[in-house]
């Protein structure tokens, strides 16, 4: 049985801004699947080492995953038709 830790976006706030290198919890995300838009800090987060699974809270489709491991990072956008912010 595996067990998910379900948690907010706010959790992968550090991990984004790793990647981005700014800010991101703000940003807006805009769900492929369903058109929802929501701030990376509403959306769901699944942590499954070594991955995150980041779904939509309204339809929970899979917006990002995120695998870093082997100084990498795989980044899986496309649940996200949109992702918008500013510029920092
Ligand atoms: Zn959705």
């Amino acid at each position: 049985m595996i067990e998910e830790m379900k948690l907010d976006g706010n959790a992968i706030g550090g991990l984004l801004r790793e990647i981005f290198t700014m800010e991101m919890t703000a940003a807006q995300t805009t769900c492929a699947g369903c058109g929802a838009v929501n701030a990376v800090g509403r959306v769901d987060v699944y942590l499954h080492a070594p991955g995150t699974v980041v779904r939509c809270p309204e339809c929970e489709s899979v917006l990002m995953r995120i695998v870093h491991g082997s100084g990498r990072y795989w980044v899986d956008l496309s649940g996200t038709r949109l992702l918008e912010f500013a510029e920092a």
